[in-house]
C-alpha cells in the first residue's frame, strides 16, 4: 500500500466534484508526517449547495424509488467497495494511522454493512390493525424521513460512515456527509462508488471540511430532516441542541468507557486476547474500547502478569512496517491529552505496569501500551475517555460489586464480562448499564446486531433493521368503510 503525491479532493454535490470555497486545508499521515490529501474547507454556502441537491433528489426521484431499485444499488455499492479495497485501505491507513492490515480488513467489513444494507432495503415495513371493529381498518407505512445530515469522526471513517449511509438510502433519504477533516478521503471516494452503483446525482453529497465552519452549518440548515452525527460526547450534545431548535430527529453516537470484566472461572487465555484486543485495537482510539478491565480479584494477579508480558511485546510504529499492531496517534491535541492522562494516573496513585512512555518526532507520535494496575474508581483515570492505548484495571470480589463498578459511569455503549456461569452472564448482561453486552466475547458484532449506547454515549440506534428505521418515520392510515358514526357534537350533516 504506497501512494506518491497528495491526492487533491473535492466536494462531491449533485453527482460531480465540485470546489469548495473555504481555505484549504491538508491531512498529513500521522505515522510519517507526509502531506495525504488536501481539500478546501466548505463554507455555509457550500453546504447549501449541498443540501439542496440533497433535497431535490429525494423529493424527484429517490423517495419514490423501490426497495428492489434501492437494494441493486446499495449489493452494487459493495461490489465497488470491494473492487476499490486497495485504495481505500490506502487513504484509511494514511490518513487515520491504522496498520496496513486493519485497515484493510475494516473496508472488507464495511462492505458486509453494505450487502446488509440491501437485504433491508427490500424489509421495511409496517403495521395492519384488523381489530379495530367493523368497516375500521388500518395501516402504520414506515416513510423516510428526508435529507439526513450523517457527521463522521476520524478513528474508523469508513466503517462509520457505513455504519450510517447505506441504511439511510436504504431507508429512501438522501444525504449530506460531513467526514472528519483528520480522516476524509475515505468517505469523499463514496461518491464516485456509489455513482457507478447506479445511485442517481444528488442522492449522496459530501462536503469536506472543519467542525465548526463546514459541520455548524450543516447542522443548522433548515432543510435538514435528521441529524445522524457520532463524535465525542460534547460536540454530540451541541449537534442535540442545535437540532433542538430546528425539531430535527437527532441520534448520536458518543463516548465511552466500557467495562470488561473477567470472572475468575472464565476462559482465561481467550479473556486475556480479548483484554488485549479491546484494549489495544486502533491503538485505543476506540469508542468501544475496553479500557476499564475489571478482573476478580483470585485471577487478577496472574492475569496481569500474563497481560503486561503480552502487551510489551505489540510493535508501536510506522502503520506500514510489517508486524506493527499499533499506529500513531491521530494528532498533536489528542496526544497531550493522552500523556496528560498517563501523568495523571501516576499522581492519582495508581502503578504503572507497563508503559507510560510516549514520543513527539515533528507531525509523528507514538504512545506505548500502558497499563495501570491499582485503579480506583474515583480516579479520572477510570471515569474518564483516554481514547488512546492506556489500560485502567480495577479488581473485584463478588459480581454484585463488579456490577457497580461497571455501572459507575456517566457513559454506558459497551460491556463485557467473562465467566463459564450461564447464570452469572445473564444475570450480569441485564445489569448492565450498555448499549452492547459481550459475554465470552469483545468487540463483536455482525451487522444484523443494532448499536449504540445509553447515557452520556448516545441516544438512537444503528446497524440492523433498527438502523434503517432510524430514518423513517412512522405515518398512520386510518380507513373506514362505511358506517360512519357522527362525531362532531353539534353536527346533523350526516
Ligand atoms: P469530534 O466530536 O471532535 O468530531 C466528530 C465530527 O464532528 C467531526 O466530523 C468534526 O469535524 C465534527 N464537528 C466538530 N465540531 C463540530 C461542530 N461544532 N458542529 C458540527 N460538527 C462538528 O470527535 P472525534 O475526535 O472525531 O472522534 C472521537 C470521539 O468519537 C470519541 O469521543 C469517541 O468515543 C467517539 N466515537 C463514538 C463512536 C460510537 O459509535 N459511539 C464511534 C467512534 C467514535
Amino acid at each position: 500500500m504506497t501512494h506518491g503525491a497528495p491526492r487533491r479532493f473535492r466536494n462531491w454535490i449533485g453527482g460531480a466534484w465540485r470546489d469548495a470555497g473555504g481555505p484549504e486545508l491538508e491531512r498529513r499521515d500521522p505515522a510519517t508526517g507526509a502531506i495525504v490529501s488536501l481539500f478546501r474547507d466548505s463554507t455555509a454556502e457550500d453546504v447549501d449547495a449541498a443540501v439542496s441537491s440533497a433535497k431535490a433528489a429525494f423529493e424527484a426521484v429517490w423517495s419514490a424509488t423501490s426497495g428492489a431499485e434501492r437494494a441493486t444499488i446499495l449489493s452494487k455499492a459493495a461490489d465497488n467497495i470491494r473492487s476499490a479495497v486497495d485504495e481505500l485501505a490506502y487513504f484509511e491507513m494514511a490518513e487515520s494511522g491504522k496498520p496496513a492490515k486493519q485497515a484493510r480488513l475494516e473496508i472488507e467489513r464495511s462492505a458486509m454493512l453494505w450487502d446488509y444494507a440491501a437485504t433491508q432495503a427490500r424489509s421495511i415495513t409496517g403495521d395492519s390493525f384488523g381489530q379495530l371493529g367493523a368497516n375500521y381498518l388500518a395501516i402504520t407505512v414506515r416513510e423516510p424521513l428526508g435529507v439526513a445530515a450523517i457527521i463522521t469522526p476520524w478513528n474508523f471513517p469508513f466503517l462509520i460512515i457505513s455504519q450510517k449511509l447505506p441504511f439511510a438510502l436504504a431507508a429512501g433519504c438522501a444525504a449530506v456527509v460531513k467526514p472528519s477533516e483528520l480522516a476524509s478521503a475515505t468517505t469523499l471516494l463514496l461518491g464516485e462508488i456509489l455513482k457507478d452503483a447506479g445511485l442517481p446525482n444528488g442522492v449522496l453529497n459530501i462536503v469536506a471540511g472543519l467542525g465548526r465552519s463546514c459541520g455548524d452549518a450543516l447542522l443548522h440548515h433548515p432543510s435538514v430532516d435528521m441529524i445522524s452525527f457520532t463524535g465525542s460526547t460534547a460536540v454530540g450534545k451541541h449537534a442535540m441542541r442545535v437540532g433542538a431548535d430546528g425539531l430535527k430527529r437527532v441520534s448520536l453516537e458518543l463516548g465511552g468507557k466500557n467495562a470488561h470484566i473477567v470472572m475468575a472461572d472464565a476462559d482465561l487465555d481467550a479473556a486475556l486476547d480479548a483484554a488485549l484486543h479491546g484494549a489495544f485495537l486502533n491503538a485505543g482510539q476506540s469508542c468501544n474500547q475496553g479500557s476499564r478491565l475489571l478482573l476478580q480479584s483470585a485471577i487478577a494477579e496472574d492475569f496481569t502478569r500474563k497481560l503486561v508480558h503480552y502487551a510489551s511485546r505489540i510493535k508501536v510504529g510506522d502503520t506500514r512496517a510489517e508486524g506493527v499492531l499499533v499506529g500513531p496517534i491521530i494528532n498533536k491535541q489528542q496526544y497531550d491529552k493522552i500523556a496528560g492522562y498517563i501523568a495523571t494516573g501516576r499522581e492519582e496513585g495508581a502503578t504503572l505496569a507497563l508503559g507510560g512512555t510516549h514520543r513527539e518526532d515533528g507531525e509523528v507520535r507514538f504512545v506505548d501500551p500502558t497499563i495501570f494496575t491499582g485503579v480506583k474508581p474515583d480516579m479520572r483515570i477510570a471515569r474518564e475517555e483516554i481514547f488512546g492505548p492506556v489500560l485502567s484495571i480495577l479488581t473485584f470480589d463478588t459480581l454484585e460489586e463488579a456490577i457497580a463498578l461497571a455501572n459507575d459511569s456517566i457513559y454506558g455503549l459497551s460491556a463485557g464480562i467473562w465467566t463459564a456461569n450461564v447464570s452469572v452472564a445473564i444475570n450480569a448482561a441485564r445489569a448492565m448499564n450498555a448499549g452492547t453486552i459481550w459475554i465470552n466475547t469483545y468487540l463483536d458484532g455482525p451487522p444484523e446486531l443494532p448499536f449504540g449506547g445509553v447515557g452520556e454515549s448516545g441516544i438512537g440506534r444503528e446497524v440492523g433493521r433498527q438502523g434503517v428505521e432510524e430514518f423513517m418515520d412512522i405515518k398512520t392510515v386510518q380507513i373506514r368503510s362505511g358506517g360512519y358514526a357522527p362525531r362532531w357534537i353539534g353536527s346533523t350533516v350526516v
